[in-house]
C-alpha cells in the first residue's frame, strides 16, 4: 500500500501559535502540539498580518464591527481607527508564498486571523459571523487551501481530517508541477484517493471518478481545475464511521477468495466493533495492511488510505 510521504511539507501557521511575541498585547499563545508534534512534519511558515501590515507591539486591540460602511476592523477602543483597507492590503501581498502552502493554521477568534465565527460588533453586541481579514482572503484566493484553527485541531477527527488534506494537497501540487498533469496521471491520482473520498462521501466519490474518467488532451486543464475543487470540498466533509465501514469492507471484497475462513471472521469481528465503536480505525486497518502485504492488490497498492499520513502522526489512533 502507497505509504510515501514527503518530509516536511509546508504549512502557514498564525505567528503567535509559534511563541512569537507579536499579539497586540506583546504576548504570544503558543501551541506545544503544533510547534513539537506538527512540526516534525510541517514547515511551519510564520505570518502575523497585524505585524507586517506595520502596527507596533503592543498596540490597541482590534475588532470587527459592522458600520455603515459594511464591517470593518478598528479599534476596540476607538472606533475611528480603523485598519481594513491597511490589513487588507498587507495581505493581499502575500501571494507569492501563500500559492506554495499545502495548508494554514489559523489563531481563533482574532480579527485578522481567525477562520471562523469572529465576533462582530454592533453597538455592544456581538454576533459571531465574521472571519478575519487573512482568512477571508484565503478563502477566496486560495479554495483548495486546507485551513484549520488551532483550537479545533485538539478535536481527533478534525485534527485527522486537516492532516490528511494537507497531504493530500501536497499530493495535488506534486501532480499540478510543471510537466506532470496528463490524463494518465489524473487517472492515477484518482484511484489513489478514491477510497480517502469514499470515506467522506460516497456520491461526490463516485461524481469524482466520472470527472477523472471525462479528462482528454483537450479538456485536461479544465477537469483538472474542476477536480480539485471537488476533491477538496469532499475531503473538508468529515469523514464518518459508516463511510470508513463501506470502505474497509469494500477492501475486504478484494480479500475474500485469499482469506481463510478464521482469517476472515478476525477481519468481520474488527470492522464490527470499529462500527459500534469498540475499536478505532487503525485497528481494521492494520489487520489490513498486514492481509494485503502478504496478498498485494495493484489498486490497493497505489491507494493512500490506509496510510493517508505519517504513521508517528498517529492521527487515526484516536478516530
Ligand atoms: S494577527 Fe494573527 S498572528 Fe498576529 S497576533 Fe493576531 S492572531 Fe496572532
Amino acid at each position: 500500500m502507497n505509504n510515501h510521504h514527503p518530509k516536511k511539507v509546508r504549512v502557514g501557521i498564525s505567528s503567535c501559535l509559534l511563541g512569537q511575541e507579536v499579539r497586540y498585547d506583546g504576548g504570544h499563545k503558543n501551541n506545544p502540539y503544533i510547534v513539537k508534534t506538527l512540526g516534525e512534519y510541517f514547515e511551519l511558515v510564520p505570518f502575523c498580518p497585524e505585524v507586517a501590515s506595520g502596527m507596533s507591539t503592543p498596540r490597541p486591540p482590534i475588532q470587527l464591527r459592522e458600520t455603515e460602511q459594511g464591517v470593518r476592523c478598528v479599534g476596540v477602543k476607538d472606533h475611528q481607527l480603523d485598519v481594513t483597507d491597511q490589513l487588507q492590503h498587507c495581505v493581499s501581498q502575500q501571494d507569492h508564498w501563500l500559492a506554495s502552502l499545502c495548508g494554514y493554521i489559523l489563531k481563533k477568534d482574532s480579527p485578522s486571523c481567525g477562520m471562523e465565527r469572529v465576533k462582530v460588533y454592533k453597538d455592544d453586541y456581538p454576533n459571531r459571523s465574521g472571519t478575519g481579514i487573512l482568512a477571508h482572503y484565503i478563502q477566496e484566493h486560495f479554495p483548495l487551501l486546507p485551513m484549520e484553527e488551532e483550537g479545533r485541531l485538539g478535536d481527533p477527527h478534525l485534527r485527522e481530517n486537516f492532516i490528511q488534506r494537507v497531504y493530500v494537497m501536497q499530493r495535488w501540487r506534486n501532480l499540478n508541477a510543471e510537466g506532470q498533469l496528463n490524463v494518465h496521471n489524473l487517472t492515477v491520482f484518482h484511484s489513489q484517493h478514491k477510497l480517502i473520498a469514499m470515506s467522506h462521501d460516497q456520491h461526490l466519490a463516485h461524481d469524482l471518478g466520472r470527472l477523472a474518467a471525462s479528462a482528454r488532451k483537450h479538456n485536461l486543464n479544465e477537469v483538472a481545475e474542476q477536480y480539485g475543487l471537488e476533491l477538496m470540498a469532499c475531503l473538508k466533509k468529515t469523514a464518518t464511521r459508516g463511510n470508513h465501514v463501506n470502505v474497509l469492507q469494500h477492501m475486504q471484497g478484494y480479500l475474500s477468495t485469499k482469506l481463510d475462513k478464521e482469517d476472515k471472521t478476525e477481519l468481520i469481528d474488527s470492522i464490527e466493533n470499529y462500527r459500534q465503536g469498540y475499536l478505532p480505525l487503525i485497528v481494521p486497518i492494520t489487520l489490513l495492511r498486514h492481509h494485503f502485504r502478504k496478498m498485494p492488490d495493484p489498486f490497493i497498492n497505489r491507494s493512500f488510505y490506509m496510510s493517508p499520513h505519517p504513521e508517528e502522526l498517529a492521527a487515526l489512533n484516536n478516530i
